[in-house]
């Protein structure tokens, strides 16, 4: 593509876009590889691969920031951050100044961090991929707390028209259905590599233009909105329908199409639909490919076909009922039944998980596959542990080409400047955590613990109070804690915002134990937070009820930095309990059979939780007496085996794996 045919394509690039754009730079950024990556798309000799999600965390807030030349909206600047605490000194209620960058709002957690993430690596492998997601005019939501409520969400506004690095385009897609057509406005975002040499574009879909009535406009405000059924159809017809009608309207050459969740399964129907002779939809199913998320029944959408009938035309209803009906008598289309059945390639993104759905699904149980997930290294890495690593290039070669040079870390283990060098850039991050918070006056000697994810039940968010009174003996018999909590819980999930209630009362009755046991809870957990918080705090807490967490990212962003692991035995940490990466407590789940999730075994996994935090804290305090630091602790070996196994739970891994078993 040249210059100038990218230029004409997008919307009111005179007198807007020509302040950030020109022929050598896209908001700051090198062009370049934006008119190669796109030339390579249409290309029919490049094996290209599209990738659909639902959402996308990419946190322009921590890494590969653009700049804009003209003014950003306010709206595109949040900072609303409160913080709960027992600390009784100041109100209970007090907000963290902090300046940045609203994260572009198109995720809700783990899962678009994920997609996020991967499509990331990709850019860093150079690899021709354009991904499809929506562009949700409210984001997912903004969060409040508020005591004896918990949770209040609130609508979050933000203006796609000055976000650095968004463009629109004059593009449209059009998606009939029995209310009428359903008009899609083309956006681009591009996410570049660490290296800036390689781009992915993302097109997002967009609903809200004056060509659609105002029901039809609002399908895109806001991300996983479920009180009506048919809002969910909607959004998933967006996504699955409208992005391979946007293949085609840029005309793209795709070779596999990889659906990840089965949010995207319409993509399917759509390209049945799209065949004029319908027998060669057998060689088209070999060009997809699903990756699934969840052990969580909740997570897999069924919709009814009568409900289906309200929006699709009956050419689609058909399509959609051979694909997705479990059984010839079902009412309803399963969209995992959709994937399950018709991709070439399945997987399950950590090898427990890949266990659990072959018990799931039986019959498919021998085309599922495991591929463990991972993060982005660049953008998870804290400032002082990227220069360790860099200072130890001699051991660590070019760890930024590829990040699964970090394994070599356990050759370090008995070097002595090593060792205090990995826990003063330790200290380093800790002291940066207390300077944002410093209002409570958190210590930086203090064995500092955090549970920071989406707030809902499987998860457990208020294990560790289960039984408060053993955390304070902790605190009293080893020496003093400090807590850090963080979450959102969907705004449907009443329970989730009862746990966050919950919380908050727990952290009221601890207000005369605050020199022992500081708590803090904050508002609108964000990838900077996640960022700050897992590498910054001494031991990472998770504490999922198994098998049902699928893989879990979080603890892989803590052990690059070399935090410790508190966590029960799922997800990826199933890979890494030999490893010594830290203490795993708590129920064990072995098969065949699932399980309940509503069965949260708190009363045995509190104990077992209370058990490893007093090893745990036992050990700091023998490591940390006040600031001298014992280098020859078992505690800074646990450190360094974190970051060796960083070296394998990252996106470049698992995209290499994608590209070996999935994509080729
Ligand atoms: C990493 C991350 C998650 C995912 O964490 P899990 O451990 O998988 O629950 C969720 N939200 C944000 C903001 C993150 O950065």
């Amino acid at each position: 593509m040249t210059y100038k045919e990218f230029c004409s394509q997008i919307e009111n690039f005179d007198g807007q876009y020509n302040q950030d754009i020109n022929d050598s730079t896209y908001f700051s950024f090198p062009i370049g590889p934006i008119l190669e990556a796109e030339s390579k798309l249409t290309n029919p000799a490049e094996k290209s691969i599209a990738y659909f999600s639902m959402e996308y965390g990419l946190a322009p807030s921590i890494y590969n920031s653009f700049l804009l030349n003209r003014p950003m909206s306010e709206k595109n600047k949040f900072f609303k951050h409160q913080v709960f605490s027992n600390y009784w000194i100041s109100d209970y209620v007090f907000k963290i100044n902090i300046q940045k960058m609203l994260d572009i709002p198109i995720y809700s957690g783990g899962l678009g961090v994920l997609a996020g993430d991967t499509v990331k690596s990709i850019a860093d492998m150079g690899l021709s991929v354009v991904a499809f997601g929506i562009l949700w005019n409210k984001g997912y939501f903004k969060q409040n707390f508020w005591y004896k409520h918990g949770q209040v969400p609130e609508e979050l506004s933000w203006d796609p028209h000055s976000y650095p690095g968004l463009i629109p385009l004059k593009n449209r897609v059009r998606i009939k259905t029995k209310q009428g057509d359903l008009v899609l406005r083309l956006w681009k975002y591009y996410v570049y590599s660490y290296d800036k040499k390689h781009v992915v574009p993302l097109v997002l879909l967009d609903s809200n233009l004056p060509d659609n009535n105002e029901h039809f406009r609002k399908l895109t405000d806001q991300l996983y909105r479920s009180d009506q059924v048919s809002w969910r159809i909607f959004q998933r017809s967006i996504l699955g329908i409208g992005g391979m009608k946007a293949v085609d309207d840029l005309k793209l050459s795709i070779n596999c199409y990889h659906l990840n969740e089965g949010h995207a399964a319409f993509a399917l129907v759509e390209k049945y639909f799209q065949l004029s002779d319908k027998r060669q939809m057998d060689t088209e199913k070999k060009k997809f490919v699903y990756t699934c998320h969840t052990p969580v029944a909740a997570g897999h959408d069924r919709f009814g076909i009568n409900d289906l009938q309200e929006i699709f035309t009956d050419d689609y209803v058909e399509i959609a009922k051979k694909f997705g009906k479990e059984n010839p008598a079902s009412s309803e289309v399963n969209l995992t039944h959709i994937c399950l059945d018709n991709c070439r390639h399945v997987n399950a993104v950590a090898q427990k998980h890949g266990e659990i759905m072959r018990l799931q699904f039986p019959a498919f149980a021998r085309r599922i596959d495991a591929i463990t997930n991972g993060v982005h290294a660049h953008t998870w890495v804290s400032e002082s542990f990227a220069n360790l690593f860099d200072q130890y290039s001699r051991v660590f070669g070019d760890w930024r080409a590829d990040p699964q040079k970090l394994q070599k870390a356990d050759r370090l283990i008995r070097d002595q400047d090593f060792r205090r060098d990995i826990f003063q850039a330790h200290q380093v991050n800790k002291r940066n955590l207390l300077n944002i918070v410093r209002h409570w006056k958190l210590q930086e000697n203090v064995l500092t613990i955090c549970w920071a994810r989406r707030i809902t039940g499987y998860k457990r968010p208020s294990l560790l109070f289960h039984h408060v009174e053993q955390v304070l003996d902790i605190a009293r018999q080893i020496g003093p804690l400090q807590i850090i909590i963080a979450g959102k819980s969907h705004p449907m999930d009443t329970t989730g915002a009862s746990h966050i209630q919950n919380i908050m009362e727990h952290i009221d009755r601890l207000n005369k134990d605050f020199k022992n046991v500081k708590v803090l809870i904050l508002e609108n957990y964000d990838t900077y937070f996640g960022k700050l918080l897992t590498n910054s705090v001494d031991i990472w807490l998770n504490n999922p009820l198994p098998p049902f967490e699928a893989s879990g990212t979080s603890g892989m962003k803590a052990i690059l930095n070399g935090v410790l692991q508190l966590s029960t035995l799922d997800g990826w940490v199933v890979e890494a309990e030999r490893d010594d990466i830290g203490w795993i407590f708590g129920y064990r789940h072995q098969g065949p059979e699932i399980g309940n999730e509503g069965d949260l075994r708190l009363e045995e996994d509190s104990k077992a939780l209370y058990s490893a935090l007093r090893d745990a804290a036992g050990l700091y305090y023998r490591t940390n007496k006040n600031g001298a630091v014992d280098i020859q602790s078992p505690w800074i070996d646990k450190m360094i085996r974190c970051v060796c196994r960083s070296g394998f739970f990252n996106t470049h891994r698992m995209v290499s794996e994608y590209k070996a078993k999935m994509w080729s």
